[in-house]
């Protein structure tokens, strides 16, 4: 065994640790470790074996937590790479690939020093119960503490505490005084969720009726059934433990297998004919996958044109074929109802990961996966990572999607990352849209990936006609600023009476997003953020969404004391309220982020939508997202292009977007839908190709856009956020950054800034921040490497200055 062994800690510093690695251990590169860090133990991956004597004496391994590998060679080099590209430490990196967070048990443990069996000793001398009565309080609780250290040895926290009833800080304060001493003993525990399981030993003997029922059905069972199963039959629970005691059953544990849902894969995969581009586009994939090379595709189909049979279309064939892939989609589409048609396709072989998992959970699939159990992966972004064997393809669904990008360290892209990964893996990458993202169309244009077209809707369902309203108009006309257009309530009042459905979208949850008081001009602002507090009329609360902080709502304005305070602007919650009052008689729906807290909420208004429970659904963005829903002929849209404000070069782009998303539920079913899309940018470019469904226009107008502006895809940009909960230290740093980039030379590389991030504070954090952009990624590389190195050097720590290269968002 080599000498030696390079471990990554999930620390924020970019090295790999050295280690020796003491007679009997056997670690293996790819495999975690149990390490001594500073005061701590931490769990980190073995990145090399080697006999090169580091210069600096080396700790010892405290054990090994894996026997195996838990990353390949080519996922720690997708970890290397991600490190790298990201600036982020790969031992940070390798804990984001890895879902197994549950197997390491962190504890604590004291033991007794020198200094304190001393001090015990002195006491003892003094006599026992003089001790007592001459000690105060905790002095005596000390000695209780030593008492019990000095007989057991090494004890957990918990069990000292409770044994000798010493509160936290006191400990503390016999560390500090060096009468004992704090070790950490966290270690890893058997991650394998355990089930009581009873199993049929012989079925000799006098049975009752209710004892035969149970024999016969563990019998029929092949003999081993689990026990909570056995207990939902309709029998005494007793009956079992008496079988048990006659020894007629065992009852065991064993770890739990994946819930066996029963259904087999059916045997065919639709019950339609996929149309000529559909075929097309199935069989050039399919030509790729068996070519056994890497090849990027982008997959352009318009909302409805089927491209999610695609997908699943391509997985069966790579199931068939004993191979792996992996399909990611955004948050929001792994419903139960998704999760369900994925079993009845793959059955047993589908692994599903969503962020409703526990960590256990996480972990059970993230086994299944490792033993190839399970080559199929469905997924939200961390999915990336699954660790598959023989990766064919590559998926990932709505590449646009911004949830692909992590917004904490390590700052990864994973549409970005599927595409390294699939080259690593010489496997082949569908990224599908029927939005592309400007840099992944520009790809396509540039011949990077082969660009797949599905041009129309399926069966030849027509898209819907737009109708813009112009507010601005609206407001001259009518006196007054609406939130419902005449038009758009004709129109829903025309829908309710042939009973169709609606849907109206507007971007912003709660009641009102301003409070104003009218006698000092004071907006209400959130505690923690220069963001304004939101009013949330049926939870009586005013609420931040940046950061969750809640107070009560208002009754007088906190600056002046005035009883002038105005509620402006409307919400999706004051939205169904006001519908409500329109159209007093139709069955109204919500879904935003204060109606859903998980993914069955979200399923349950859709499903009440599509069973036709429900006659107008209000919502965020939430309900643009792929959703199928045929009885649905009318999208309103009343605030959708409220982001046109902002001052992030991604505004136009992610409008247009959503605009066309929403559109694209309008009309998916026999009858023809329409959207009417009111907006105060009528003339903008977003909103006028949106309305002609026009994605290649939009296209052709924002990408000369960005080429003039230089902002990606034809520059590679990064944005590096400096941030303290002081002004004046947030301040400072960027200053000290500034003049550093004054004075560097960093040819063919743009620097903006520093300036004010757009939200100033934020979650307690004063935010400074600059923009670099270059057409070279190497030479952006280098310069955030040395910025980083100078942080470092000026003393700024490592978690204050944020890199985040290709970000999403520059707020
Ligand atoms: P997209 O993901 O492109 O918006 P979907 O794949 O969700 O579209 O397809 C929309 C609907 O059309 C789904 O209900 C799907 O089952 C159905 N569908 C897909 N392809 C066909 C086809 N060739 N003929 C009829 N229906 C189809
Ligand atoms: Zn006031
Ligand atoms: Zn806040």
């Amino acid at each position: 065994m080599p000498e030696f062994c390079d471990v990554a800690l999930p620390v924020p510093l970019d090295i790999v640790f050295t280690y020796s690695v003491p007679d009997g251990l056997l670690p293996v590169v790819g495999g975690r470790v149990l390490v001594p860090f500073r005061q701590q133990r931490l769990s980190g991956v073995v990145t090399d074996l080697h006999d090169r004597k580091p210069k600096v004496a080396t700790k010892n391994l405290i054990g090994v937590l894996d026997p195996a590998p838990v990353f390949d060679e080519q996922l720690i080099r997708l970890g290397q790479w991600i490190a790298n590209y990201y600036l982020a430490p790969v031992g940070e990196v390798f804990r984001t690939m890895l879902p197994l967070g549950a197997e390491f048990k962190r504890a604590v443990g004291y033991r007794i020093t020198d200094k304190g069996q001393m001090a015990l000793h002195l006491a003892g001398m003094s006599g026992s119960s003089a001790r007592s009565q001459k000690t105060p309080e905790d002095q005596f609780v000390e000695f209780r503490v030593l008492d019990y250290l000095a007989e057991r040895g090494m004890t957990r926290e918990e069990s000292l505490r409770a044994a000798a009833r010493a509160p936290k800080a006191l400990l503390a304060g016999m560390v500090r005084k060096k009468w004992i001493a704090r070790e950490d003993l966290s270690e890893a525990r058997d991650a394998a969720r355990m089930v009581k399981v009873a199993v049929l030993k012989s079925v000799e003997g006098r049975l009752n009726a209710n004892q035969q029922t149970l024999i016969d059905t563990l019998a029929a069972a092949g003999g081993k059934v689990p026990v909570d199963v056995l207990q939902s039959l309709e029998i005494p629970r007793t009956t079992l433990s008496t079988l048990a005691k006659r020894g007629l059953v065992d009852i065991l544990q064993e770890p739990a297998q994946f819930a066996v849902s029963g259904l087999k894969p059916r045997p065919r995969l639709f019950d339609f004919q996929f149309n000529p581009a559909q075929q097309a586009a199935l069989q050039s994939v399919q030509e790729r996958v068996n070519g056994r090379n890497f090849a990027g595709m982008l997959l352009h189909g318009i909302t409805g044109s089927g491209k999610t049979a695609i997908y699943l279309a391509a997985m069966r064939a790579v199931l068939e074929a004993g191979r792996s892939a992996i399909l990611l989609v955004p948050e929001i589409g792994l419903t139960p109802a998704v999760a369900a048609d994925l079993h009845q396709l793959f059955g047993e072989e589908v692994a599903i990961l969503h962020s409703g998992l526990s960590d256990k959970e996480r972990a059970e699939q993230w086994h299944r996966i490792k033993r190839g159990d399970a080559g199929m992966v469905v997924g939200t972004r961390s999915a990336v990572f699954a660790p598959v064997s023989d990766l064919a393809l590559m998926i990932v669904d709505e590449e646009q999607d911004p949830s692909y990008k992590q917004e904490e360290m390590p700052r990864y892209h994973a549409r970005d990352v599927a595409v390294m990964r699939a080259k690593m893996a010489n496997a082949v990458v569908v990224l599908g849209s029927a939005t592309p993202s400007l840099e992944s169309y520009f790809n396509a244009k540039k011949h990077k990936y082969t660009l797949l077209e599905l041009p129309d809707r399926v069966e030849k369902r027509p898209l819907p006609a737009v109708e813009i309203i112009d507010m601005r108009q609206e407001f001259q006309e009518t006196g007054s600023e609406q939130v419902i257009s005449r038009r758009l309530a004709e129109e829903i009042e025309e829908r309710l009476e042939r009973k169709e459905q609606v849907m109206v979208l507007l971007n912003r949850r709660g009641y009102s997003p301003v409070v104003l008081c009218r006698a000092c001009g004071k907006t209400l602002e959130c505690n923690n953020c220069a963001i304004a507090m939101t009013h949330h009329k049926r939870s009586h609360r005013m609420e931040c969404h940046y950061c969750g902080y809640t107070t009560p709502v208002p009754k007088v304005c906190g600056q002046c004391g005035s009883e002038y305070i105005y509620f402006l602007g409307t919400g999706s919650e004051k939205l169904e309220e006001l519908l409500h009052g329109m159209f007093p008689q139709a069955r109204i729906g919500r879904l935003d982020r204060d109606t859903v807290r998980g993914r069955e909420d979200f399923e349950r208004a859709l499903n009440a939508l599509d069973e036709g429970e429900l006659d107008l659904l209000v919502g965020t963005q939430m309900i643009a997202k792929g959703h199928d829903i045929h009885g649905v002929t009318l999208v309103g849209v009343v605030g959708a292009d409220m982001a046109l404000g902002l001052p992030d070069f991604r505004a136009a782009e992610r409008t247009f977007q959503l605009l066309t998303q929403v559109a694209g539920r309008a009309g998916r079913g026999q009858t023809p839908g329409k959207v009417v899309l009111q907006t105060y940018f009528p003339d903008h470019y977003a909103v006028q190709y949106a309305a002609q469904h026009d994605f290649a226009g939009f296209y052709d107008k924002e990408l000369r856009f960005r080429s003039w502006m230089h902002y990606p895809p034809y520059s590679a940009l990064a944005n590096v956020l400096v941030r303290s909960n002081k002004l004046d230290e947030a301040l400072r740093w960027s200053g000290v950054l500034g003049k550093w980039f004054e004075k560097t030379r960093h040819e063919g590389i743009r620097v903006l800034g520093p300036a004010a991030a757009p939200i100033l504070r934020l979650k307690q954090d004063y935010r400074y921040h600059f923009v670099l952009k270059s057409a070279s990624r190497e030479k952006l590389n280098v310069l955030l490497r040395s910025i980083l190195a100078y942080a470092t050097e000026q003393k700024i720590p490592r978690t204050q200055v944020i890199v985040d290269v290709d970000a999403v968002w520059l707020m």
